[in-house]
């Protein structure tokens, strides 16, 4: 076969997920593993959800609803913003692909904080665009420096509120001091994927800066706070002009049955929400206080994840974590090469991996 390969495309470095459970498993004959690796929620899936998808399971045999009728509404009545301003996605995975597709042709910049989400870059890529990166400083989104990198040719800014990998969230005033010089053609998408288990009310919400005629997409999933990463359902908030053109391009049935009305089910689920925001908050806690006093580095975080920096090659913590049945994520194709970052589990799986990164750290 010789296929001539588009050179954008060749340039994308595959999405490396977090390992399976069940792969580990069988790889490495361990049983009762434990993943804290892509921040999934612990607590299992909003109850809510899975009843009403259990009783939705006899209408398989149909297409589902493309516009998402039910849902989008419910999303509309929460947050105060119009249907015709909720896109839904197959996670917000594709949202993403959706704005890089519909907005970016090839030659144009997106502005990406380095290091960010690793979706950002495969969509910016796959369109032929290319990722303009503004390393982070402290660990958070460098706005002066990013605005200083606008050029003629940008037309899209992704910034990750909170940012993924390191927990650090963007506040108001740099918000705000940084969109009142951006040129109302560039697109600013703020991925609020985490912005449930945000303390404190410094934090810039997208919804507060939300109008039809601001150029500012906010994206939210339902797979974090309400661990329904599995079904994959995502959205995207923006003005209709937006909103208008990514309907042009999304496919008819691209939100499945089941993700919808689950979906929908857990907006309602607020004990499930409640519980699982105070479960993040407490554990947190509970890391930071070992780890002051084992003297282990970490940075606080305002998600359900958090970085530490074990001070050693980072894939061979991840390693020797992996061998004692703990999945994590090693840093290293992020650009922290001695920093894992791990996801907040239940408490018991928290102590294991406490006892776990020890054990790895000591060897
Ligand atoms: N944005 C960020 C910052 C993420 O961390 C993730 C998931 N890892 C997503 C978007 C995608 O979420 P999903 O496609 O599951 O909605």
């Amino acid at each position: 076969m010789k296929l001539s390969v588009p050179e954008h495309i060749l340039s994308i470095k595959p999405y490396s997920p977090g390992k399976p459970v069940g792969a580990l498993e069988r790889e490495y004959g361990i049983a009762k593993a434990i993943k804290l690796a892509s921040n999934e929620n612990p607590l299992g899936p909003s109850p809510k959800a899975v009843k009403a998808i259990q009783d939705a399971l006899d209408n398989l045999n149909r297409y589902p609803d493309g516009s998402g009728y039910y849902l989008t509404k419910k999303i509309s009545g929460k947050l105060g913003v119009l249907p015709g301003n909720i896109v839904l996605g197959n996670g917000s995975d594709e949202i993403i692909s959706m704005l890089a597709t519909a907005l970016l042709t090839p030659g144009d910049e997106a502005l990406l904080t380095q290091p960010s989400f690793l979706m950002y870059d495969i969509m910016v890529r796959s369109v032929g665009a290319t990722p303009v990166y503004v390393p982070l400083k402290s660990l958070s989104a460098d706005l002066k420096e990013m605005k200083n990198r606008i050029t003629p040719r940008t037309r899209l800014v992704f910034l990750n509120n909170p940012n993924n990998p390191t927990g650090t969230f963007i506040s108001k005033a740099e918000f705000e001091d940084f969109i009142e010089g951006v040129p109302s053609e560039i697109l600013v998408v703020l991925d609020e994927a985490y912005i449930e288990f945000v303390r404190g009310d410094l934090c810039a919400f997208g919804l507060d800066y939300f109008n039809e005629e601001k150029a500012i997409v906010i994206l939210r999933t339902f797979s974090k706070a309400y661990g329904l990463a599995g079904l994959r359902i995502g959205y995207g908030i923006m003005p209709e002009l937006i909103s208008n053109l990514l309907h042009r391009i999304r496919p008819p049935f691209n939100t499945n049955v089941l993700a919808q009305i689950g979906a929908t089910a857990a907006l309602d689920d607020a004990d499930f929400l409640n519980k699982t925001v105070r479960l993040v908050h407490e554990e947190l806690d509970f890391f930071h206080a070992v780890f002051d006093q084992k003297g282990i580095r970490y940075f606080p975080s305002e998600t359900n994840f958090f970085l530490i920096d074990v001070q050693k090659n980072a894939d061979e913590v991840f390693e020797g974590l992996l061998r004692q049945g703990v999945i994590v994520r090693s840093m290293t194709s992020y650009g922290y090469p001695e920093y894992i970052r791990v996801n907040v589990g239940v408490h018991e799986e928290n102590v294991r991996f406490v006892e776990a990164l020890e054990s790895v750290l000591k060897s």
